[in-house]
């Protein structure tokens, strides 16, 4: 059986003392995948300190030469494309035409950030003074930890450790704990790709333990933090004293907006793969269907009728639409909010339930599940569930329908069907989110894109794109005078 272990300083080490967890597959909880050692507090301060001491040198490396580290690694994922992508599959439980989606857009990201390695400009600004000449500079932090979910184990932390390596930083890396193995093949493949020892390390542990000891740690200078709103605020919190750089992307409670005037088959469509695609456990899921009113029955019947049709099953089965929950806590908390929004009064139109038959009892999977007459103030129009629950919202007219969207503490994704070009701009000027759609799932997005939130899904720069080297660098600024003389004006 496998056993996942840290990786620090260039070796998988053996947790001190040991204890560990099991890492199952959520499809078949039968399927023990390995034992997964948690790192003690004793072993996050060794991959601190080792990524502390490889600092220096990686920093003085030419970016250019990281870059061409960090290549590399983007074609080693790409030669190791199906490993990965199954280990995805029996790990986390999304489909394998998921799990190679995933890997695509984290193989872009990889490529991507090489080629920034040779674009690390700074400005050349023109001094208000003869002879003197001002630029800006781009300086590492230091050692970087990335801090990451379980929903997507290879792109979020591939799309995090490219670009703090290619500017300069050195990382310890921290993934869920049930994503371990994924986690592990990662560091493996941009290991192989060539880091020196320390530069890149890899710590397998619980947020309390592992996690905390990480923020505590004085070397570490900047957190790159994905997970859930409740503990990136915590993590926020944590360092805030230390002025550690915290950019962190939290929970999201996404809609889209149905307008009368849409292409109706593509709405309902857009909102059945945006709602219960990737289980719902996608950041960007949609979760929110705000419709109106005139058009709210049909919408209703035929996004019901999608939902029935999926079918859920062994996500390595290539047939498989939808997997299930990634474990039994997830399991148990998308099935506790579908009993919230019954006793809250919303209209239970499909789904509901545990889904078994065909062997699916033996997994975490639950029957893809809408909900109609939701009013904005029940607890499954406010929190994220992260399941495959869609609430339908209905309203009167675009002004409600905008009210409402905006009307939560999230702002991660967004969309709206309809033809109409008014329409269309209005929504893209009042829509309260980092990112929206026109016509499409709120689900996606690409390599070269930034990619955030704002509200309380999103805390610091974007990641993705050039944006994303903004949070792994500071500004250097300097001025050279070249006059040989003492300064005359601009003595402010
Ligand atoms: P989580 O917040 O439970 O955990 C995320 C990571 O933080 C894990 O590695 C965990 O071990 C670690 N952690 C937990 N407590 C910690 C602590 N006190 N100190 C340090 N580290 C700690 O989230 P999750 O359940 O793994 O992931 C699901 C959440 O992630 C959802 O809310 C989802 O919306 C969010 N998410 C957001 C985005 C985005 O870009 N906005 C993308 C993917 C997922």
């Amino acid at each position: 059986m496998s056993v996942f272990r840290s990786y620090i300083n260039g070796k998988w080490l053996d947790s001190q003392p040991v204890k560990t967890v099991p890492n199952i597959n959520p499809a078949n909880y039968n399927d023990v995948i390995g034992m997964v050692q948690l790192a003690s507090r004793e072993d996050v301060k060794k991959a601190v300190e080792s990524a502390y001491v490889a600092f220096p040198a990686w920093k003085r490396t030419p970016a250019p030469v990281r870059g061409k580290i960090i290549a590399n690694a983007a074609r080693l994922m790409e030669c190791r494309k199906e490993e990965l992508a199954a280990a995805i599959t029996r790990e986390e439980g999304k489909t394998l035409a998921e799990a190679r989606g995933e890997l695509t857009r984290a193989i872009n990201v990889v490529e991507f950030c090489a080629g920034e390695s040779r674009r690390l400009t700074g400005e050349t600004i023109p001094s208000e003074l003869p002879s003197n000449f001002a630029y800006t500079l781009r300086m590492p932090h230091g050692v970087v930890a990335a801090i990451t979910p379980w929903n997507f184990p290879i792109a979020i932390p591939a799309w995090k450790i490219a670009p703090a390596l290619v500017a300069g930083n050195t990382v310890v890396f921290k993934p869920s704990t049930l994503t371990s193995m994924t986690g592990t093949l990662l560091t493996e493949i941009f290991n192989e790709a060539g880091l020196p020892p320390g530069v890149l390390n890899m710590i397998i542990g619980s947020g309390a333990d592992a996690g905390d000891e990480l923020l505590a740690h004085p070397a570490v200078k900047a957190v790159s933090f994905t997970g859930s709103t409740e503990t990136g605020l915590k993590i926020y919190e944590r360092v805030a004293a230390r002025c550690v750089r915290v950019q962190a992307e939290m929970g999201g409670k996404n809609p889209v907006i149905v307008m009368p005037d849409c292409d109706l088959n593509l709405a309902v469509e857009c909102t059945a793969q945006g709602a219960f695609g990737s289980t719902g456990q996608r950041c960007t899921a949609t979760s929110r269907a705000i419709v109106i009113e005139s058009i709210a029955d049909e919408f209703v019947e035929r996004i019901a009728s999608r939902a029935r049709s999926f079918r859920l099953g062994d996500p390595s089965n290539v047939d498989t639409e939808i997997g299930p929950s990634v474990d039994e806590s997830q399991f148990n908390t998308v099935l506790k909010y579908i009993d919230i929004g019954r006793e809250d009064g919303a209209s239970l139109i499909c789904g509901g339930r545990r889904a078994t038959g065909n062997g699916l009892e033996n997994g975490y999977f639950v029957e893809p599940t809408v909900f109609d007459k939701v009013t904005p103030d029940m607890r499954i129009a406010r929190e994220e569930i992260f399941g495959p629950v869609l609430s339908v919202l209905r309203v009167k007219d675009f002004e409600e329908a905008i009210a409402v969207a905006n009307d939560s503490d999230y702002g991660l994704s967004s969309s709206i069907f309809t033809n109409d070009a008014n329409t269309i701009y209005r929504f893209i000027d009042e829509i309260e989110t980092g990112i929206t759609h026109i016509n499409s799932p709120t689900t996606g997005g690409e390599a070269h894109i930034p990619f955030g939130g704002i509200k309380n899904t999103g805390l610091g720069p974007r990641e993705q794109g050039s944006a994303s080297l903004e949070f792994y660098t500071e500004l250097k600024v300097v001025y050279v005078d070249y006059t040989g003389r003492k300064r005359e004006g601009n003595l402010y």
